[in-house]
């Protein structure tokens, strides 16, 4: 049952991502879904509809009919208790057509604020009331405080238990993000360096050259810090940070991913400063085009405080990392579209190449998450010819050049996740508390005070200047990403 179901999201990534599940067999026959949502449409309509978008964004249909027969529409308002019954009747009727086993997947694909009278109206209607499975899958943004987020848990809580809960993080997803896992805990290599003996510091940047386009009035409330901090980037960090859990399953890695977050130093409002900056984009020229700035966007204020950019140094005060600083960045309207994490070594503890008045580059590993996914190792190596200069090369592994195809959609993977019943891709509800309580201190602190200095970064560059400054305080500095894509290497 997909609440949302005219939405942006469910065209987008929902529909086409069932469908390639249908298509390599992950969805058998039996299986109906439900489309809810305020607008009136017949069933007729909305199977045209799911079509089209499957078109837009596959651009295929074999199959098609076949596939779309199985989707129902029911016009919804979801504060309206009658509705909710109506649906039921529904959803009885289709388990018996499809022989469900009265298995119930519900799916919010809409406004958050949503989210609690839908859960509760799902139990006080009867809906959750059923043989099978119940599961609630829930998009972000869960809350946009601690104090908001505990009040949404405990709403939809009354419905479902935690282990019923899949909380989206399309992050979590991806499958470079989930590779991290491999990469560690498969490599001899890996993970006997990856400790504060031997890692100087690791750099997590998530860019966009988009902007803010029309969700003016969304992000105007969120801002980077809540849209990508909160969520993706410190779960990106709880991965690369996490202790090898002593087996591969859900409550192991989850329990394991929080005893980081519970390991983040804890800062003082007064100390932000010194560990996280802020920026939001001046006009400039991103791709050859000239773009506004962030306060001239649609929906936004002219005098806007909104961070539309944030840098940060965390630490990690456990006996692994002690010392080590995991730098995290993330705006919109910046030089390149890349996720990418580097794992920076120290430097050997003697360089013998010194006379050729080379400094050695410090090797690398670079984890490419997007747009294009794959592993680089950075090293020296000797320059060919008769002397003994050094010269930097990449070991390179690209899964699209391996696989020739599209690795799948997050939401594809998640989808299946949920249907399957594994929650070790999405959050937790204690990842989720122990988030919101670190940002929230970062919020207060920027809250308090207005950014003088905004706007403080021209579209189409990397970011202010104060995000290079904190980097060079402890003698380090961004290393420079979009240069590290896999087709330069
Ligand atoms: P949207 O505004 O495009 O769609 C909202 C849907 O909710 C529509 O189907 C609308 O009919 C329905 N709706 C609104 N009010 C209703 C009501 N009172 N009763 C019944 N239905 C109602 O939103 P979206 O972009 O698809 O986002 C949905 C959710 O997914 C949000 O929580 C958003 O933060 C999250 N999300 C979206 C994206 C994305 O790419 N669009 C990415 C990540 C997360």
């Amino acid at each position: 049952m997909l609440f949302g179901a005219t939405g942006d999201l469910a065209n987008r990534k929902l529909y086409p991502s069932l469908y390639r599940l249908y298509k390599k067999g992950k969805i058998t026959e039996r299986f109906a879904v439900v489309g809810v949502a305020r607008r009136q449409l017949s069933n007729e309509e909305f199977q045209n509809s799911v079509k089209e978008s499957i078109l837009t964004y596959i651009g295929e249909n074999v199959e098609i009919d076949e596939f779309i027969s199985h989707f129902y529409y029911h016009s919804h308002d979801v504060t309206d208790a009658a509705s909710y019954r109506e649906l039921k009747t529904l959803a009885e009727g289709l388990d018996t057509t499809y022989n469900l086993d009265g298995n119930r997947l519900f799916y919010m694909a809409m406004a958050p604020e949503f989210f609690g009278t839908i859960a509760e109206s799902l139990k006080s209607e009867g809906l959750t009331d059923t043989d099978g499975y119940k599961r609630l899958v829930i998009e972000k943004p869960f809350g946009h405080n601690f104090e908001s987020a505990q009040e949404l848990n405990r709403r939809i809580r009354t419905a479902f238990a935690e282990d019923e809960i899949y909380r989206i993080d399309h992050y979590l997803g991806k499958e470079m993000v989930q590779n991290i896992e491999v990469i560690r805990f498969a490599n001899a290599l890996f993970e006997p360096l990856w400790n504060n003996r031997y890692i100087s510091n690791i750099q997590v940047t998530s860019s966009e050259t988009l902007g803010v386009e029309e969700r003016g009035r969304y992000y105007e409330k969120s801002g980077a810090l809540r849209d990508m901090v909160q969520n993706h980037m410190l779960q990106m960090v709880a991965l690369l940070a996490m202790e090898p859990p002593i087996r591969l399953n859900t409550d192991e890695i989850r329990s394991e991913k929080v005893r980081v977050l519970r390991s983040f130093r804890t800062m003082k409002v007064e100390d932000v400063k010194d560990y996280f900056v802020r920026g939001q984009y001046d006009n400039g020229m991103v791709d050859g085009v000239e773009v506004p700035a962030y306060r001239n966007e649609q929906m936004v204020a002219p005098d806007s405080n909104t961070e539309t950019y944030v840098a940060g140094k965390l630490m990690i005060d456990n006996f692994r990392w002690a010392g080590v600083p995991f730098y995290i960045r993330t705006g919109k309207r910046m030089a390149a579209k890349s996720t990418k994490i580097v794992v920076q070594f120290k430097d050997i503890p003697m360089n013998l190449y010194y006379n050729t008045k080379e400094t050695l580059n410090p090797n690398l590993l670079v984890i490419h998450i997007q747009p294009e996914e794959g592993v680089t190792l950075h090293l020296n190596a000797k320059k060919s010819g008769q002397s003994m200069t050094t010269t930097p090369v990449r070991l390179n592994f690209s899964n699209k050049s391996v696989d020739r195809m599209n690795t799948p959609e997050a939401y594809e993977k998640l989808l299946y996740d949920s249907m399957r019943g594994d929650a070790t891709n999405f959050t937790h509800w204690d990842e989720v508390a122990l988030s919101w309580k670190f940002v929230d201190t970062i919020s207060e602190a920027w809250e308090n005070a207005k950014e003088e200095s905004f706007p403080n970064y021209a579209s189409g560059s990397m970011g202010p200047q104060s995000s290079e400054d904190l980097l060079q305080k402890d003698g380090h500095t961004w290393w420079p990403i979009e240069e590290f894509d896999v087709d330069n290497c």
